[in-house]
């Protein structure tokens, strides 16, 4: 009775999320394909940077799924956060270069946090991700690294459209997008990756004037 109703509720989810994979990595699959159908070998190649940021993004979405759906697979190690930072950030220049986003670095200091690597990276590019769809052409990602009070701090600030008071309070709701394409999935992993690391996040936001997320993973004194 009670457990055949959570069963169809994790059934439910389960739907849901498929479907939201089908959608996010069928786009930029289409994108692709539309390129390389081009008859024209010169007219490929100029194209090959965007066929190669658009599977870069497939791929991405699916790694952020994978994570949903094992959880347990996580291996906790020594690394070095600012290593993780740069591995996510890489994966965005290409598509901040076509969207003509400037993303601006300080890089204050790196600490060893004991994590799993593909997970805390995932949180970055979703926060990324985020940061992206929020801005403009000619807008600006900043990202600090620093280290407060035995935790490693990294901050994504983006002078982006801002959230409303609704939309931020119901920020890690699954579903809950104010995107046409969205999922609202995003920041649920997050805060899931978050739990698992002991980790925090703090975000501060204010409409038309743009959005802060701060993460602080614990500083592992051993490493
Ligand atoms: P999705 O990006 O698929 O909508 P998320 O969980 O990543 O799902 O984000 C949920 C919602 O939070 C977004 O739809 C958006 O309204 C808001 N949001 C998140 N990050 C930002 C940001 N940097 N700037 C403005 N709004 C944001
Ligand atoms: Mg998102």
């Amino acid at each position: 009775t009670e457990e055949v109703l959570r069963n169809t509720e994790k059934l439910v989810f389960a739907g849901q999320v498929a479907v939201s994979i089908a959608h996010e990595v069928r786009n930029p699959l289409t994108t692709v394909k539309g390129m390389l159908q081009l008859a024209n070998k010169e007219v490929r190649l100029r194209h090959y940077d965007l066929i190669m940021s658009e599977l870069e993004r497939a791929n991405l979405m699916v790694g952020e799924f994978m994570i949903l759906g094992k959880p347990q697979a996580a291996i906790f190690k020594l690394e070095d956060c600012g290593e993780i930072l740069q591995e996510a950030l890489h994966l965005f220049t290409i598509q901040a270069k076509l969207s003509e986003i400037e993303i601006t670095q300080h890089l204050a200091e790196s600490a060893t946090i004991l994590c799993d690597r593909n997970q805390i990276k995932q949180v970055f590019l979703n926060i990324l991700k985020n940061a992206m769809e929020a801005l403009l052409q000619g807008g600006n990602i900043h990202v600090l690294l620093d280290v407060h009070e035995g935790y490693q701090c990294v901050t994504f600030t983006d002078n982006g459209s801002g959230m409303t008071e609704e939309v931020l309070r119901r920020i890690g709701e699954p579903f809950h997008t104010t995107k046409p394409d969205g999922n609202g999935l995003g920041i649920m992993i997050v805060q899931r990756i978050m739990e698992s690391h002991q980790g925090k996040m703090n975000i501060r936001s204010e409409i038309g004037c743009g959005t802060s997320v701060e993460i602080m993973l614990p500083i592992n004194r051993n490493g």
